[in-house]
């Protein structure tokens, strides 16, 4: 074996620091950015997470749908260990070829022919935006392109991507906005080609749809298939571009590893990050080769696409094909849907509805009911269990993709409790 410098590599977690952390004292510090629950997360093994006090939780967050192999997954722990101590970042002056790897790995296993490597979901959309900008300006020859989103979509918290974001409560005290953004509801195609109709001038024009395979910040709300299969036909006859926010839906967290598969189309781009590095941060835009419309200049990451971040990425993916983890997803998903099905039937009054694919489900709380996602989430920590909201009446379960049948039983005891 050769020296090295470099201390040897344990996988055993830093010590709990349970008489160190001070809630008041962070606040000081930290800009109010976050609703935070009152605990704070020290260590993570699989599906587990223990806070600083010693308390273990089940995991249905994974950092929201991010940790996608779970917490200290030994792939990724020697991964990202053998990387940092061979060459973790240098430029994209030069080639990379971890990253010519991943966006290989990419291509082959989806619409897309040609990948542009950042470090997070708002980017790669930003990076969308101005594809399609750019597309629209030099190919279609539109003045003031036009990119309709969806009601109650997300799409990130830069300043496009708010704008992009169909929520008022992410955009307020925040304008101006950007131009050229239009919103129409979701699933609803008529909704679609009335917006054409009445934007379309002699310089403005609808250039893309930008959309989400299934709302996951709104509400968690599937696609309908339809709809999206009109969409697809409407974008081929009038030149729009279809691009797709695969950032939470992506990476196999439907079952499928991208969530268009679930909706018999193939987009001209789209997006991912969230489960793309399993916890490290990476996004990645894709595109088909007809919309491949940049150039040296037009578009950069310093981060983006280094070596660190792309040894994290291939090994998120190689796992998930090794370990046939998206076959565990789609029946995991399937149980935790049925359980939450006989939770639902159980408290008729307080559960709406049950709906999602694979490991992303929303429990849609009754309307009329005073209890909300983030009463429901309390009450699920307190029984061991971490959950998310997704806005005030949808309770989001978006564990690690790893999770073994019995930990989704616990999870499902733990909310049947939470809820009694
Ligand atoms: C989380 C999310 C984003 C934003 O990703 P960041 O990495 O937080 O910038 C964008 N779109 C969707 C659908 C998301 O779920």
């Amino acid at each position: 074996m050769t020296a090295t410098l470099n201390p040897p590599i344990t996988t055993e977690s830093t010590p709990v620091q349970s008489s160190a952390f001070n809630e008041a004292e962070f606040d000081n510090y930290l800009m109010s950015t976050y609703g935070r629950f009152p605990i704070a997360l020290t260590r993570g093994e699989k599906c587990r997470v223990w806070d600083a006090e010693g308390r273990e939780y089940l995991d249905f967050v994974a950092g929201i749908a991010t940790c996608a192999l779970g917490h200290a997954h030994p792939a990724l722990v020697e991964t990202v260990t053998r990387q940092i101590q061979t060459l973790h970042h240098v430029s994209n002056l030069y080639y990379i070829p971890m990253q010519g790897e991943l966006a290989k790995w990419l291509v082959e296993r989806s619409c897309a022919d040609k990948v542009f490597f950042c470090n997070s979901g708002s980017e790669a959309n930003e990076g969308a935006i101005k594809l399609a900008r750019k597309y629209a300006h030099i190919k279609l020859n539109i003045d003031e392109p036009v990119i309709l989103t969806a009601h109650a979509s997300f799409h990130g918290r830069t300043l496009a991507t708010i704008t992009a974001t169909g929520q008022p409560k992410y955009q307020k005290n925040f304008s101006p906005l950007m131009p050229g953004f239009h919103y129409v509801p979701y699933n609803d195609f008529e909704a679609v080609t009335e917006a054409i109709a009445s934007l379309n001038t002699n310089k403005r024009r609808v250039a893309a749809i930008l959309l989400e395979p299934l709302q996951g910040e709104g509400g968690v709300r599937p696609g309908d298939v339809d709809y999206f299969v009109r969409l697809r036909q409407l974008c081929d006859r009038k030149g729009i571009l279809l691009i797709l926010d695969e950032v939470q839906v992506g990476m196999g967290r439907t079952g499928k590893l991208w969530g268009y598969e679930n909706l018999g189309i193939e987009p001209d781009i789209f997006t991912s990050a969230k489960a793309l590095g399993g916890g490290i941060p990476i996004g990645a835009l894709m595109c088909k080769q007809f919309c491949d419309v940049f150039e040296p200049g037009n578009h950069a990451s310093t981060f983006g696409g280094n070596p660190f971040a792309c040894a994290a990425a291939l090994t998120v993916c190689q796992t998930l094909e090794n370990e046939q983890i998206l076959q565990n997803v789609r029946e995991r998903g399937e149980q935790l849907r049925q359980g939450l099905r006989a939770i639902a039937a159980k408290y008729p009054d307080k559960i709406a509805e049950v709906r999602g694919w694979g490991l992303i489900n929303g429990l849609e709380l009754a309307a009329d009911m005073e209890l909300t996602s983030a009463d429901v989430v309390k009450g699920a920590m307190a029984e061991g269990l971490l959950l998310v909201p997704a806005g005030p009446k949808v309770v989001r379960f978006v564990p690690p993709l790893i999770v073994s049948g019995s930990e989704v039983d616990m999870a499902l005891a733990a909310v049947d409790r939470a809820l009694s």
